[in-house]
């Protein structure tokens, strides 16, 4: 057998697919293999493909702020917009002043209400406007096809991918794991391997023991457009205040409607999108007596609800109950909004940990 150490990585969401890449860059020596129960690798921040419009449609919309230094790197400098309308559908009347609308931007990022988000996850991310408020914050909406553009490129460096493959239990000996079953696979784990979860919280809780968070979840509607269409001021993302949906975004073709933690006001789904839409044409200022066609995703498991109870609770290092098993995964980074950025950071800290404890 092949004295190559491996690293065991169980999930292939952004977290996952980081670790692989951090792996590479700091102990390229490691071969890593990683274990999806999907079908695809992506998690939360995948995108499919619909044979019907014949192009990719994310899971949810993503925003990314110019203070993610890593997500940064995903974007292309003509992609970020600098001014996003902000529209009240109460006076039908918008502005593009950040500093005003601190409460819907934290609402989107932290997918929970305003006045329940925890001091420390609002004052972190308050921090990050502040400290690049000289720099001109800016914002990018992740239209584009997610699972291409940022999840294929980091699961690039893994050595090998496995989807369909759900780890199902961890047999163990004096808190060191030995054996990772998958079903009816078993997978050994050797004395120069190391395993890192990197699970959502409500898959992660059978296998450690750590605190179960409560989540939020998110409605995302995808219009189709035969063209282009085009919201006031010309803005492709706007935040809109007082209606039932939270964020707007265009991109040719789609428009794409988000509604975070929502609440269930409408009978069925497809009431809740002819409503959207129709908010949409009052933003628009146009009759909506078209209606398109429409993909709905609910997420019910969209984000960890970010207020104080939860985030009291939330793990701030990699480590686990096994001393070679490691864990990352955006809640894993407390006091941090869990978004893109604190996924993908949670990976390096999991590699980073684990190389620490292999001296
Ligand atoms: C609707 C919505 C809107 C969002 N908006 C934003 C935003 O605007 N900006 C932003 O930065 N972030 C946003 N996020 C958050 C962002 O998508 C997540 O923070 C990020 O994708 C989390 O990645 P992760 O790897 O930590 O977890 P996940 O993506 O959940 O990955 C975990 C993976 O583990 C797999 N898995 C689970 N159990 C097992 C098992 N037993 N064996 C093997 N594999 C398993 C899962 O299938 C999954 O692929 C949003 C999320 C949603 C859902």
């Amino acid at each position: 057998m092949s004295d190559i150490p491996i690293c065991h990585i169980i999930g292939g969401g952004l977290s996952g697919v980081a670790c692989a890449y951090f792996l590479k860059k700091y102990y390229p020596d490691f071969h890593s293999t990683i274990y999806e129960a999907k079908e695809y690798i992506g998690g939360r921040s995948c995108s499919y493909f619909d044979d019907e419009w014949n192009m990719h449609i994310n899971n949810a919309a993503h925003m990314v702020l110019s203070s993610d230094k890593f997500m940064k790197n995903f974007v292309h400098e003509e992609e970020w917009c600098d001014k996003v309308l902000f529209f009240d559908m109460e006076t039908l009347g918008g502005n593009i002043t950040l500093n005003d609308n601190m409460d819907i931007i934290c609402r989107k990022i932290c997918n929970t209400a305003y006045d329940d988000i925890s001091f420390k996850v609002k004052s972190r991310v308050l921090r990050n406007f502040k400290s690049n408020h000289f720099m001109h914050p800016k914002f990018y909406a992740f239209n584009c096809d997610l699972t291409q553009r940022v999840i294929n490129v980091l699961a690039s460096y893994a050595d090998e991918i496995h989807c369909s493959c759900k780890l199902t239990k961890v047999m163990s000996r004096k808190g060191h794991a030995h054996t990772l079953c998958f079903g009816n696979r078993s997978v050994r784990v050797r004395p120069c391997d190391r395993v890192i979860f990197a699970l959502d919280n409500v898959s992660a809780v059978p296998f450690l023991k750590i605190p179960s968070l409560e989540y939020n979840n998110s409605v995302n509607i995808s219009y189709y457009t035969s063209q282009t269409i085009f919201l006031p001021h010309g803005a492709s993302f706007v935040g809109v205040k007082g209606g039932v949906v939270d964020w707007i975004s265009i991109s040719p073709n789609v428009v794409s409607a988000q509604i975070c933690n929502y609440e269930n006001n409408f009978t069925t789904f497809d009431k809740l999108a002819l409503y959207v839409w129709s908010e949409i044409s009052r933003i628009r200022g146009v009759n909506s007596a078209f209606m398109p066609s429409y993909r709905i995703e609910v997420n019910r498991y969209a984000s960890v609800k970010m207020d104080g109870i939860n985030n009291s609770l939330r793990p701030n290092n990699a480590k686990t109950i096994y001393d070679n098993i490691f864990m990352c995964g955006d809640w894993t980074m407390k006091n941090y909004p869990c978004t893109l950025e604190a996924a993908a950071l949670s990976g390096e800290r999991a590699v980073r940990t684990m190389l620490k404890f292999l001296k």
